[in-house]
Parts: structure tokens; C-alpha cells; sequence
């Protein structure tokens, strides 16, 4: 059986091993996908890259934070979530990060509003409540409306200190605080899970009837 390596990038003109050097600094691209999207811009002709180098250049000037919310926004621009008057500002959903706020949307469950930390309380990394944009949380919750605020951080160590933390925080400035029910993933099996995993679907149940 002949085992075939995978290329190496000392086998490359330089300017392609540059690029697959760069390409594998992104998160879930390993050196096959590095290859594959190199490939398909070659085969795509040289505007290929101009458009995608262009796209890329373009986001830090052009991007900004949404002061209320945090989430990305075009540049001093309106707020595509908090300025969108069919969603209920009387919910907030507090994440860890915009890219938790993406996989929330793409659900097209939730119509309210959020709060994007850009972080989780973490003090050995030294990130602290004040790293978390909470005078935002707090001058949306000092206006009044507020109804429920859901923590969305995740089921780890600092997400959950980072939940009871936010819980206190938001004390009575909020009709109700509730925390996302985590559990068994869809289509596996309970012999599957673990304690911790079943223990927490357990008390993360909700009215079925
Ligand atoms: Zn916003």
C-alpha cells in the first residue's frame, strides 16, 4: 500500500505557499481546504482574487460595533437588529460573541434583541466584568420595557460564572432573567450523554403540555 503525503508548501512558487500559510491560520481550514479554495481562485482567473482580497480589505474601515448592542454594523451606520422596529425590544439575549448571535439567527427562533459581551468573565485571562460592555446592558435596562433577559453564555466554567453574574447584575432591572436550556443533542441517544450533560437536560426541562 503506497502511502501519498500531503504536499508541502516548500514545493510551491512562494506567493501559493504564502497563501496556503494564511489560509490555515483560519479556524476549521486544515491544509486540504487551504488547497481546495487556492485551487478554486487560480481556476477562477486573477479577479478572483482581487474581489476577495477587495471584500477583505474593506471590513475593518467599513465595520463597527452597535454602541447599544455590540453586534457589527456597517460603519456609524443603523443597527441592522436594534433599529429593525418587528423585533421585540422587551427581550434581550445576552452571547458570548457575534458569531453566537449568527448561529441564534440562522435558528429564526428569536425576534428580540441582544447583548453581545465579546468575551466571558475569565480571571486567568483577566478579563473582567468591565471588558463586557455592561454600562450598554445596563442604560437598555435602566430605560425601562425590559421584560426578559435570556443568558445565552455557554455551559463551561467561566459561561456559567459569567451567567450568575450577569443574573445579579441585572437584579430587578428585568421582568425575568432565564438562562438557555442545554441537553442532549438532537438525534443521539440518552446512553450517549453524559451525567453532567443529562443532569443539566434534566433541569433545563420545560412545560410540555
Ligand atoms: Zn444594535
Amino acid at each position: 500500500m503506497s502511502v501519498v503525503s500531503e504536499p508541502k508548501s516548500a514545493s510551491f512558487p512562494a506567493p501559493l505557499a504564502r497563501c496556503l500559510e494564511e489560509l490555515e491560520k483560519l479556524p476549521g481550514v486544515g491544509r486540504k481546504s487551504a488547497l481546495r479554495i487556492l485551487f478554486s481562485l487560480l481556476s477562477r482567473g486573477p479577479e478572483a482574487f482581487g474581489t476577495l482580497a477587495g471584500a477583505l480589505a474593506a471590513v475593518p474601515a467599513s465595520v463597527d460595533r452597535c454602541p447599544d448592542c455590540r453586534a457589527f454594523r456597517e460603519a456609524g451606520g443603523s443597527c441592522p437588529l436594534c433599529d429593525d422596529p418587528r423585533r421585540d425590544p422587551g427581550v434581550l439575549c445576552v452571547v458570548e460573541s457575534a458569531s453566537d448571535l449568527f448561529l441564534l439567527e440562522a435558528t429564526g427562533e428569536y425576534r428580540g434583541l441582544y447583548h453581545v459581551l465579546n468575551g466571558l468573565l475569565s480571571p486567568m485571562k483577566g478579563v473582567r466584568p468591565d471588558h463586557l460592555g455592561l454600562e450598554a446592558l445596563s442604560a437598555r435596562l435602566e430605560r425601562g420595557g425590559v421584560r426578559e433577559v435570556i443568558l445565552a453564555t455557554p455551559p463551561t466554567a467561566e459561561g456559567e460564572a459569567t451567567a450568575s453574574y450577569l443574573a445579579s447584575f441585572v437584579g430587578a432591572r428585568a421582568g425575568k432573567v432565564t438562562r438557555i436550556g442545554f441537553g442532549i443533542p438532537v438525534g443521539s441517544d440518552l446512553q450517549y450523554a453524559d451525567s453532567q450533560t443529562l443532569s443539566r437536560a434534566l433541569t433545563g426541562r420545560r412545560d410540555y403540555r
